[in-house]
């Protein structure tokens, strides 16, 4: 342990665990300063995809550090945040003709919500309120916090907290009441926009439903004017088998969030992508309906050289063949385990692989800590979400890593069966 006046993020400090040093990586392996080996089995919180420091991706930030660091981005532009915008409206559906930069997932969200308004606002309609799915999590900025899951985790900001609608999740056999719900809270005229993860919630607990109640969900906004918003901040990039989740219930969104995997997972990096109407409600000669956000950092070059980088690798390398095949190479180990008597369900959707472990205790499980615990005495990054343990690694983990992330598995599964985990 080290000597730190570091605040650590989701972290309880009072309970002294030990905090490794991270000092290189490469691939699908940390390393730490105590010479330990890691294997990232969760991609380093859901954002490597094609593995830490891939060269290209170094080569395009180094080379861009040369040239043009930081520059404002309100009435100025670069040549990467222009290559990038050009390379994602080739990459991405048609309609999504405009692309918004920011720094992070839930500033994606934050940019996503304020164009629905700034729409509606337009349009001189008086719709503001906003559709969420159970179970849903899209950041921990206040207005991302609003429109995903209460509990333990915003508890104290509850107050701050502004009201949504909420339809329940559609769970196996229950995908009606999730419909029906969407349909009469779209119904009314004062629904402003339906904020959804596409085919899995992640921090919900990689809890997957069928993509076609994401077609139904989809059609049922539309026909109210209701704004779709898709959150593929994790989903996006290749991680349920498809560059987007939504392509396999063949959605387009009105506003698309993206982030994490788009530079590879390298440096920060988000952009909301918009519908040209959405685009138009702001566009005019009065400077009071222009779009009023920024930070700072919007379109950093260095950040934006990399995620054009990282859209030359899925243009140029066999992304979609690799995560095909560690899809599969996910699926034969978890079959081991499916029927372990610890276990009491399994899921995957492309890349990522869940367990659920014992009862649903939710987060704060009982289980958590100590699983998180015996992952780390094995070098292995995996992060349980309460009860539920899943591995989401980056595309390039080799077959050996595979096999000790999934024999630690079995084994914490073993003890836990025989009452002997603590
Ligand atoms: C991680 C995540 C976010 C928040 O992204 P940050 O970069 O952590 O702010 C938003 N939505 C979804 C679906 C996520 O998984």
């Amino acid at each position: 342990m080290i000597e730190s006046s570091v605040w650590h993020p989701f972290t309880q400090h009072g309970l002294g665990e030990a905090i490794p040093l991270v000092t290189r990586a490469e691939g699908a392996v940390l390393h730490t300063a105590d010479g330990r080996r890691i294997v990232d089995a969760i991609s380093s919180w859901w954002v490597t995809t094609h593995g830490h420091r891939h060269p290209r991706i170094v080569a395009a930030m180094r080379e861009q550090a040369e040239r043009l660091d930081q520059i404002i981005f309100a009435g100025w532009t670069h040549e990467p945040a222009e290559e990038l915008a050009r390379g994602l409206r080739a990459m991405m559906p048609d309609s999504l003709t405009r692309v918004f930069y920011s720094d992070s997932g839930s500033t994606a969200v934050e940019v996503a919500l304020k164009m629905a308004l700034g729409y509606w606002l337009a349009r001189g309609e008086a719709r503001h309120r906003i559709l969420v799915m159970e179970h849903g999590y899209h950041g921990d900025t206040i207005g991302a916090m609003s429109v995903g899951a209460r509990g333990v985790f915003n508890r104290a900001y509850a107050p701050l907290l502004f009201d949504v609608e909420t339809v329940p999740f559609p769970a196996a056999g229950h995908e009606q009441a999730t419909l029906g719900a969407l349909t009469r809270a779209c119904a009314g005229g004062e629904a402003a926009a339906f904020i959804v993860e596409p085919l899995v919630l992640g921090a919900g607990g990689m809890l997957v439903y069928p993509a076609w109640v994401l077609c139904e969900m989809r059609a049922i906004c539309a026909a109210a004017g209701v704004l779709f918003i898709s959150d593929e901040v994790m989903t996006g990039w290749g991680r349920t088998g498809t560059l987007l989740a939504g392509e396999q219930a063949g959605i387009v969104p009105d506003i698309l969030c993206l982030s994490k995997g788009l530079t590879g997972g390298a440096v920060p990096l988000a952009v909301t992508m918009a519908s040209e109407a959405v685009w138009a409600a702001h566009y005019s000669r009065d400077r009071a309906t222009m779009f009023f956000h920024s930070s700072s950092y919007t379109a950093n070059p260095l950040a934006c050289a990399a995620a054009v980088a990282n859209l030359a690798i899925w243009r140029e390398e066999p992304v979609l063949a690799r995560v095909a095949d560690l899809g599969a190479r996910q699926a034969a180990r978890l079959a081991g385990l499916a029927a372990h008597p610890a276990v009491s369900g399994v899921r995957q959707i492309g890349t990522i692989a869940a367990l659920e472990i014992g009862g649903r205790d939710g987060y704060l499980s009982a289980l958590g800590p100590g699983l998180l615990r015996f992952f780390g005495e094995r070098d292995l990054l995996l992060r349980p979400l309460g009860d539920t343990v899943y591995v989401m690694p980056p595309y390039c983990i080799g077959d050996d890593d595979m096999d000790r992330v999934y024999a630690a598995i079995g084994e914490a599964c073993d003890l836990i069966a025989a009452g002997k985990f603590v």
